[in-house]
């Protein structure tokens, strides 16, 4: 069960200490308290976890305080929306991210060169961008690959992350010493910008890794869904990060793995958007580079990866995560699929217009109920 608090109250309030004392009659269930700074409203939530059938409902909500009693669904339970629940949005660095904010993190799929990061940087800002991807640490198929410049790119990184008002850099973390080295990298330079943790594919299920990034609280965490889980087993993968404390979770599908993804790398799934919105609380992102993995055109000019985009954002998508390189022929990771950044005023039109589509059509059916 879900015990949802008035907006006024919170852990010092009366009514949040009669709620505690009329608890103590359930010795057997674990109370977890959760208080998050939710977009449009500051939440305070206590969680009931065990064999809670025997706890009243009715008699919770009759308690002063109390805003309602949710009975938890699926096992998800911070970040499941459990058919009644608000969404939890989070603000970071400014900015809002929410099931209804729209964001674009674009950039390198892996930091190669200093002058290559700084095209990026100076072609988000000339273009009006704020939030950039950038790939220190690459976890790739093979040890001979290009495995990233680790923590030796972070200086420049951040100081051209300042040096062109990129307020976000979206970065993925391979293991926990890896947060520590952003944190104290950006201290170095004067926290010019931000940083969301990404946890990337491969680590969807490395439960250690998401714990890790759940208990610290600093930094927001983009979750990708698993390319050989179910939703479902990700959905609970992505609870791991919420479980430990962090709820600032952007849950981001980048396709998965099926021989019937072919000549695509893999199954674009961005039908799943509406999905993920209406079962969780949480933002939710798209990667159309990685499911797509080539530049490859329809026969009137149009890159599949801003076929997949349009997808995705149609269906309401509240991010798109991208990759683009200024000299993709060169890129150490991922080049095939690394969209010219001189492409990238073309590329933003696109999205925008698919965008304000998608919120016309929302109108249209939502005045026609
Ligand atoms: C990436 O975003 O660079 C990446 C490695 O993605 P994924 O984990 O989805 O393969
Ligand atoms: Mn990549």
């Amino acid at each position: 069960m879900i015990i949802i608090m008035e907006p006024h109250v919170t852990k010092e309030s009366k009514e949040f200490k009669i709620l505690m004392e009329y608890l103590e009659r359930f010795p057997h269930l674990k109370v977890k308290v959760l208080e998050s700074k939710g977009v449009t409203r500051s939440l305070l939530e206590v969680h009931l976890i065990g064999e809670d059938y025997m706890v009243s409902s009715h008699e919770i909500e009759s308690l002063p305080g109390v805003e309602r009693a949710v009975r938890v669904t699926s096992k998800y339970r911070l970040i499941g929306r459990h058919g009644e629940l608000d969404e939890i949005g989070f603000e970071y660095k400014g900015l809002k991210f929410d099931q209804h904010s729209f964001h674009l993190f674009v950039g390198l799929c892996a930091v190669d060169t200093y002058e290559n990061a700084e095209a990026i940087f100076k072609a988000l800002k000339e273009n009006g961008i704020s939030c950039a991807r950038m790939g220190a640490y690459k976890p790739r198929t093979s040890p001979y690959d290009f495995q990233g410049w680790g923590k030796k790119c972070l200086p420049w990184l951040f100081e051209l992350a300042g040096k062109y008002d990129i307020k976000i850099i979206v970065m993925e973390v391979l293991a926990g010493r890896h947060i520590e080295e952003i944190k104290q990298s950006l201290e170095e330079a004067g926290n010019p910008c931000g940083v969301i943790l990404q946890i990337g594919t491969r680590n969807a299920q490395n439960f250690e890794l998401l714990k890790e990034v759940g208990r610290q609280k600093e930094f927001p965490v983009l979750y990708k869904r698993g390319y050989g889980l179910t939703l479902e087993e990700s959905l609970n993968a992505a609870e791991y990060i919420a479980s430990e404390g962090n709820t600032k979770i952007i849950f981001c599908l980048r396709g998965v793995r099926t021989h019937l993804g072919d000549p695509h790398r893999n199954l674009v799934d961005f039908a799943h958007v509406p999905v993920v919105k209406r079962l969780t609380r949480l933002p939710v992102c798209i990667d159309p580079s990685h499911p797509i993995g080539s530049r490859a055109e329809d026969p009137d000019g149009i890159k599949d990866i801003y076929h997949a985009t349009a997808q995705g954002v149609i269906a309401g998508a509240n991010a798109v995560l991208v990759e683009f390189h200024p000299a993709p022929e060169k890129a150490l990771c991922d080049g095939p699929q690394a969209i010219p950044i001189e492409e990238l005023p073309l590329y933003l039109k696109y999205v925008n217009k698919v965008r304000e589509t998608y919120l016309e059509l929302k109108k249209m059916v939502q005045e026609a109920k």
